[in-house]
């Protein structure tokens, strides 16, 4: 294997200025999600693509929500999933970064620009292991699938190409930020839930004699759903260990208190709206609560729970966003896979962890595909003056098209 695959290390960092200009016209082309238009960026890729003698397929199941899907190598033998997606979250406002969110301008080794990290670089990074393997001798099936709709669940994107397409792998490997020295392996639930209250109307100098108060009504169970905060997810026996090492890493980036978010239920409540003036009893009020479940609690558990506290009361409530913890252990072929890969482009492998946020992993995992996540870390992500160090892209193009050999076992 030794020669083969340096050689193909080799030819990614001769790829390596390629590799950051594309990352630089994908940052360049807005994707913010909301709205979730991705056309233009697809188009460009597919362009790029067909450049190298790869002819994507291009799927859109709804306007603008473009998905594509390359695949390189014969049928037949195991099929190895590239990941990534092109919508990113908004920039906010442009006055508060200190370069241009979309002028994917280049200073200091670092690539400025909204998706820089998440995820408009790991992308790119995708783009150059493809390039390098697309001449390989492969004795299965590489399949690069390149998603919309991430930021806002996947229901367009990778969760439609799984129901819908005969998307289907032995492994997949997704370009989540995850930093030189990590892959994240496992993460928790959501649970996103629209609460309403109806009322009955009044004038406001009747209540609460006359009319119904729909706030008050919200008001009045939200401490019940709140209560669910803190419950403690039960971690199996084999992830012990990755749990400790997850919150040692955690604690390193977020703060010892943020850790305490892996293994315990955690709640936001972060919409609240009702009410439309000060002398009229509120007909409407309308709340949207963030739950995340660890590992070890049901979110269909937690929902029932919730539904049983509502039942009675004026509040309806829908679900936004369903997923249910998910994990893949490091024995996985794709695991062990990308541990070679990393090893053999770093020299030591990744420790493989919890994140703390949830992404495609879960719709995969729930479609019995193991998945591990790889990419490009560095500062900014949902946040204003996002960057990514550019020798970071091109080390992860040569992790991710050493990991594909791996995989072969090549
Ligand atoms: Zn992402």
């Amino acid at each position: 294997m030794g020669t083969t695959v340096h050689r193909l290390i080799d030819q990614v960092a001769r790829d390596g200025d390629d590799i950051v200009a594309l990352a630089q016209r994908l940052i360049r082309i807005p994707t913010e999600n909301p709205p979730g238009e991705v056309t233009a960026a697809a188009a460009f890729v597919a362009e790029t693509l067909e450049g190298w003698g790869i002819r994507p397929v291009w799927h859109e199941p709804s306007p603008g929500r473009v998905n594509l899907v390359a695949s390189l190598g014969p049928g037949g033998g195991r099929t190895l999933i590239l990941n990534g997606h092109l919508d990113v979250v908004p920039a906010g406002d442009h006055a508060r970064w200190a370069r241009p969110p979309f002028g994917a301008e280049l200073a200091d080794g670092l690539l400025w620009g909204r998706g820089a990290v998440d995820m408009k670089g790991g992308v790119a990074a995708l783009l150059g292991a493809v390039r390098a393997l697309r001449n390989a001798d492969l004795p299965g099936r590489i399949v690069l699938t390149l998603v919309p709709d991430e930021e806002t669940g996947g229901r367009w994107g990778s969760r439609w190409l799984l129901e819908n397409a005969g998307l289907a792998g032995d492994g997949c490997l997704i370009a989540e930020p995850s930093g030189p020295s990590v892959s994240t392996i496992g993460q928790r639930g959501a649970l996103w839930l629209r609460l309403s209250a109806s009322g009955v109307p009044a004038h406001g100098s009747l209540s609460p004699y006359v009319g119904r108060n729909a706030v008050i009504e919200m008001i009045g169970v939200l401490p019940g759903i709140l209560h669910v905060a803190g419950r403690r997810g039960a971690f199996p026996e084999e992830l012990q260990g990755i749990l400790a090492e997850s919150k040692a890493w955690m604690a390193s980036l977020a703060g010892e208190a943020a850790t305490a978010a892996l293994d315990h239920v955690t709640v936001n409540v972060g919409v609240l709206r009702g009410g439309t003036k000060v002398n009229v009893v509120p007909d409407q009020a309308m709340a949207e609560i963030d739950i995340r479940v660890p590992i070890g609690c049901s979110a269909a558990g937690l929902r029932q729970e919730i539904e049983a506290l509502l039942a009675g009361t004026g509040v309806s409530v829908e679900a936004l966003d369903f997923s249910e913890p998910n994990y893949t252990m490091p024995d996985a072929r794709v695991a062990r896979a990308l541990a070679a890969g990393v090893t053999a482009v770093l020299g030591v492998p990744p420790a493989f962890l919890l994140q703390w946020a949830t992404s495609d992993a879960r719709h995969f995992r729930a479609a019995g595909i193991p998945v591990v996540q790889y990419g490009p870390s560095g500062q900014g992500i949902h946040g204003f003056n996002e960057a990514v160090p550019v020798e970071h892209l091109v080390r992860c193009a040569q992790v991710y098209a050493a990991t594909a050999l791996a995989f072969f076992d090549l």
